[in-house]
């Protein structure tokens, strides 16, 4: 019999779906997918549900309901000055996962090679490689995650199409400062090369740091597909709506992909969406302070039970060395050995590498209530208090 597409089936299930399905399954505190406990604001939920009785709900625009995209234009100039066309420059995706992939495939013609930083969201390698890219991986590396400068320029070569850029990053929690995208967008000048820009956790930067978007560095407008994704900025992971903006001749191929990927996104949440990027900064700061307050929690917690916790600038993520609570087994193992036996779940850092050879760090996601994390941890404690440190396994 004949068999479905090579490369896609040689991909297992997303280490997400795995590891919540074991939570479940064990009835643990799931810190492995990174999804909010919360409800999400419910000013935006409650348009959400007027838009839904009140407004159309066929087929809208193809690049988005006008509103939204007028909102989008506008909260790239408040938040980073940029001025976008909305009607030319911003094009509305069922979530950024399709927004990554209508650029993707958009983009990219079979034997381009695409410049990517691992490690990886995971969505990423799949689409470049069928849409017929060749991947270049430059890796950063923990504890500290600095961008190895000589390996990436070294990635880049003249059959280079773009370099994808994930800034917030998961599952590192770098935030790519001005030096960092400045060596970059030298290198996209230097090759003539687009850039991916991955930017959904935008809104969620700490400790006084601030998102910089590779598309305001100078010559980077015209280079850029910008993505953003209303399930992080407003906590509803659920809803997968997101948005690129890119000039113009950046975006029309990538609206052809997205037109025959899912033409369109649920009017309602479009214009729920667009209600929200209109709230006032206190929305955005506050979403920032009360997640640094989680991810301070958490960290303080895995420091307590005997973790090391590496730097954590954003997103939804920290990332804990296993090593020094002595289990004896590689990440992948300790995931499921906390989920079964301490009722805790992470995901393993292995899975957002290719070669899945670094094996001693975990992703813990803090985007939860603190009695939930207040739990996790207490169950931590108790669990590696019991199994006194070295025989966790
Ligand atoms: N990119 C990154 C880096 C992510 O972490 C996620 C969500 N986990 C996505 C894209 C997908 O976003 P969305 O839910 O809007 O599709």
């Amino acid at each position: 019999m004949k068999t479905g597409n090579a490369i896609l089936s040689s991909y297992g299930t997303t280490v997400f779906e795995v590891m919540s399905g074991l939570a479940r399954e064990h009835g643990s505190i799931n810190l492995g997918q990174g999804f909010p406990d919360g409800n999400g604001p419910d000013d935006v939920r409650r348009k959400a549900a007027e838009a839904l009785e009140s407004s159309p709900n066929q087929y809208p625009s193809m690049m988005g309901i006008p509103e939204l995209r007028q909102a989008v234009a506008a909260h790239n100039k408040r938040f980073y000055g940029l001025d976008v066309d909305w009607q030319r420059e911003v094009m509305v995706t069922s979530g950024a996962t399709e927004a990554l992939a209508a650029c993707l495939l958009g983009l990219i013609e079979p034997g381009d090679e695409v410049v990517l930083i691992e490690p990886l969201y995971d969505s990423y390698l799949p689409i470049v490689r069928r849409g017929g890219g060749i991947p270049k991986l430059v890796r950063i590396a923990p504890p500290d995650w600095r961008l190895p400068r000589e390996a990436l320029a070294a990635a880049f070569s003249p059959k280079t199409k773009l370099l994808v850029l994930n800034s917030p990053m998961n599952p590192s929690a770098k935030v790519f400062d001005r030096d960092e995208l400045q060596f970059i967008a030298d290198l996209l000048e230097r090759h003539d090369a687009f850039a991916v820009c991955d930017e959904v956790y935008e809104h969620l930067v700490y400790d006084g740091r601030r998102h910089i978007p590779l598309m305001t560095l100078p010559g980077m407008r015209r280079r850029c597909a910008r993505i953003g994704s209303a399930g992080k900025t407003f906590s509803l992971t659920g809803w997968k709506v997101g948005y690129v903006t890119a000039a113009p001749e950046v975006l029309q191929p990538i609206a052809k992909a997205h037109q025959f990927l899912t033409f369109t996104t649920p009017p309602n949440l479009q214009h729920a969406v667009a209600y929200g990027l209109g709230k006032a900064d206190d929305y955005f700061t506050g979403l920032a302070r009360d997640m640094q307050a989680s991810r301070d929690r958490l960290r303080g917690g895995l420091e307590r039970v005997g973790f090391k916790t590496l730097d954590c600038a954003g997103t939804y993520f920290i990332t804990a060395d296993i090593r020094p609570v002595g289990f004896n087994g590689n990440d992948v193992d300790f995931c499921h050995h906390i989920t079964v036996e301490a009722g805790v779940t992470a995901v393993p850092v292995s899975a957002f590498y290719e070669a899945a050879d670094v094996t001693q760090f975990v992703r813990f996601a803090f985007c939860k209530r603190d009695a939930i994390l207040d739990e996790a941890i207490a169950r931590l404690e108790r669990h590696f208090k019991r199994s006194g440190r070295t025989a966790a396994r």
